[in-house]
């Protein structure tokens, strides 16, 4: 390389700083200054009502004052140990997750909880977990274990995660993929049951599959799913990153079909839209085969994400939240069928305060309708082609959240003007 070569490019001709972002996003244009509950400010003082809540990172609205609190406080006391060392809120934190979550998943009251920092990192920690599992306990012939997953599955980004992703635009130029994966039908529980082999050590699954566009699978499928695998001694592993917490009207999505898995990650809404907070909780057998050494992350369980991890299980043992998407529920989607039935949305579905809209392509893109909405003073996010996905703050009143309603049923009625 010659020096010529690391000269800085130009800078734009009219003197405003050269963009140094990376572009691995496409952004609705809207720069938010300030939030707090439902709402966001832009930097012009625009208000904005928040729809999508952080993809459910923020199921409890901006700044929950709960929440802030929490953190201010512990800002006062200690912020990070590094896991060489305890402190005083990670057995805590552990146990309170633990108390919440475990009596969902097959590991009941004594299940354990392996704190990470985001969704993929959970993720990735499941794998590790199912895959030595495997080995050790289950007796899986070394370098052949294979997890199951679903078509239209999002569990994040890593090398590992996009290796058995579907979607050619998170997949495709990431290559070489990692082995050991089987991607079947999504919905189709005779497709996981013929996958399973002696190999299989995990299936992995989103209950709900939100960034497919809040993809709910029919009835029968947990069910029948938590059945073949308990059949075949191969573990459950529900992705409640976004479907957890209290989005889906329960505290794991997974109560919806009264199944218990095996591991459940939950990240997302875990750290109270403050700080990245992710977790491993299930069977403690299973998340005993990982020993010191095995695992980490210089993050994981850290005091700030410990106090705000514990406020947030707070909020969620009064069970108040899940109440709230519910009942807020109900009429959501009532309202949003009413949309269907007008003619102004080919598709809805989902399940407490979360849906997935289907736009009529013919009128426009999931971005039209974004950009429609923005222009309403509503924010919302497409997914893939015509649909958009709606995941209000839980916390919303049913005031707001027919504010912005209308706001869509506008947008919708000038959108099929338009075309
Ligand atoms: C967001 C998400 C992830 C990834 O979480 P990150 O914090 O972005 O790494 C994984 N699984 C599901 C179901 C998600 O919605």
């Amino acid at each position: 390389m010659t020096a010529q070569d690391v000269r800085p490019v130009a800078g734009p001709a009219d003197g405003t700083p050269r963009d140094a972002l990376a572009h691995n996003y496409h952004p609705l244009p809207v720069t938010v200054a300030t939030a707090e509950g439902s709402w966001v400010t832009d930097v012009e003082g625009r208000r904005y009502l928040d729809l999508l809540a952080g993809y459910s990172a923020l199921n409890f609205g901006h700044r929950h004052p709960a929440l802030v609190e929490a953190a201010m406080r512990q800002l006062g006391r200690v912020t990070l140990t590094s896991r060489a060392f305890d402190h005083d809120l990670l057995h805590p934190f552990a146990r309170a997750l633990a108390a919440l979550v475990g009596p969902l998943t097959t590991g009941g009251d004594a299940s354990l909880v392996l704190p990470m920092n985001t969704g993929a990192e959970a993720v990735e920690t499941a794998i590790k977990t199912a895959r030595k599992w495997g080995y050790d306990v289950k007796g899986v012939r070394p370098g052949e274990a294979t997890v199951v997953v679903g078509s239209g599955n999002f569990h994040g980004r890593t090398t590992t995660i996009v290796s058995f992703s579907d979607d050619p635009d998170a997949r495709r130029g990431f290559d070489p993929y990692t082995p050991g994966f089987r991607v079947v039908p999504y919905g189709d529980a005779d497709a996981v049951a013929a996958a399973i082999d002696d190999t299989t050590v995990a299936v992995l699954l989103e209950p709900v599959q939100g960034e497919s566009g809040v993809v709910v699978p029919p009835a029968d499928y947990w069910p029948r799913v938590r059945e073949v695998t308990a059949a075949r001694d191969v573990l459950l592993v529900a992705d409640e990153i976004q479907s957890g917490l209290g989005r889906a009207g329960t505290t794991l999505a997974t109560e919806t079909w009264g199944v218990r898995p095996d591991l459940v990650t939950l990240g997302k809404a875990l750290g109270g839209g403050i700080v990245p907070v992710s977790a491993v909780v299930g069977r403690r057998d299973v998340l005993e085969v990982l020993t010191p050494g095995t695992h980490g992350s210089t993050f994981g369980g850290n005091p700030l994400a410990c106090a705000v991890g514990i406020a947030v299980v707070e909020l969620l043992r009064t069970g108040e939240p899940q109440r709230r998407a519910r009942e807020l529920g109900v009429l959501f989607h009532a309202r949003l069928r009413g949309l269907v039935d007008a003619g102004l949305l080919d598709a809805v579905r989902g399940l407490g305060l979360w849906a997935g809209l289907d736009l009529d392509p013919a009128r426009g893109t999931g971005r039209d309708l974004c950009e429609a909405l923005l222009a309403r003073g509503v924010l919302a996010k497409d997914t893939h082609g015509s649909t958009i996905r709606l995941a209000p703050p839980l916390t919303v009143s049913a005031e707001d959240l027919e504010t912005g309603l209308s706001a869509l049923e506008n947008a919708l009625t000038d959108l099929a003007r338009d075309r």
